[in-house]
């Protein structure tokens, strides 16, 4: 595995004849969902194909006093961990390699980005329209792996790669889930430990509104609600949003349709966790 820090070394980085090149964007803390991500990537490369992974803490899509400071970092067991999972290139640049002093271009995605996640982080997804973009143009990859987890960033990197042309797959990868359900995320270990034992609620609360569709409730706000009762049976849950959408638009629906989106955001404690179940 190529360990790249500078622009400059990945974009002179050879294809040494691989025919494709999958990425796998990240943040690093590394986890089992991005263990599948690597794979999912490994697979779409295809034999003789290219696996790069990046790890960048951006600090573009986090709020100023937010948790930019206190992301978790862990640099050496996240080489291992890309090592092990059968990468080929680690691109792990530093802020400074990133953005110039002066840096003043962004890249902005204006209807998907309005919503759920969107209202209450201003500017998140700017931030990550931005950095994506630059990954891209550095590391220019035949195709790249995000996962469903995020749905709504995967939503909105689908709108940026249609209308600004990139000549770029991307491929959506399914949640990989805790066994009790809760989403593998870097940010459970910033749970307590009481915590951790509610944080399963907001899986149970996107079953229970996804199976009350299943059966014919028709009233969103009726689903809605159900699944907010889940989420109140943790004391420490704050619930942020939790809102039934349309799958394409990300924006709220009165009466269940197909192809729908449960999605929610939660804090416990300082700890925001998101989550999401779609209904076909
Ligand atoms: P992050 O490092 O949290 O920015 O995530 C990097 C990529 O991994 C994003 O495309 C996420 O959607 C994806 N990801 C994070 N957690 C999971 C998970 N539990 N299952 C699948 N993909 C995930």
């Amino acid at each position: 595995m190529q360990v790249v820090q500078s622009v400059a070394d990945a974009t002179a980085l050879g294809r040494e004849g691989a025919k494709r090149r999958v990425l796998v964007p990240t943040m690093g803390a590394l986890h089992r969902g991005h263990f599948e991500l690597i794979r999912i990537a490994r697979e779409a490369a295809g034999q003789g194909g290219q696996v790069g992974v990046s790890i960048f803490v951006n600090p573009l899509q986090f709020a100023p006093g937010g948790d930019y400071e206190k992301y978790p970092r862990h640099e050496a067991d996240d080489e291992e961990f890309c090592r092990s999972a059968g990468a080929d290139i680690l691109f792990r640049p530093t802020p400074a390699e990133m953005y110039a002093a002066d840096f003043s271009v962004a890249i902005e995605e204006n209807a998907l980005s309005t919503t759920l996640c969107g209202k209450s982080r201003p500017g998140h997804f700017r931030g990550v329209c931005t950095v994506v973009t630059k990954l891209f143009h550095v590391l220019a990859p035949d195709a790249a792996v995000f996962g469903e987890k995020d749905f709504q960033q995967l939503a909105i990197i689908r709108r940026v790669v249609r209308d600004l042309n990139f000549q770029i797959e991307i491929i959506g990868a399914p949640t990989v889930r805790e066994s009790d359900g809760l989403a593998c995320s870097s940010r459970n270990q910033s749970l307590s430990a009481t915590e951790r034992q509610q944080a399963p609620v907001l899986h149970a609360a996107l079953v229970e509104g996804a199976r009350l569709a299943a059966g014919g409730e028709q009233s969103a706000p009726a689903i809605v609600v159900a699944a907010r009762n889940v989420i109140d049976t943790a004391p420490l849950a704050r619930i942020d949003y939790l809102e039934l959408v349309n799958a394409d638009t990300l924006q709220s629906i009165e009466i269940f349709q197909p192809n729908s989106l449960i999605a929610l955001a939660v804090l416990f404690g300082h700890t925001r966790l998101i989550d999401n179940i779609r209904i076909p």
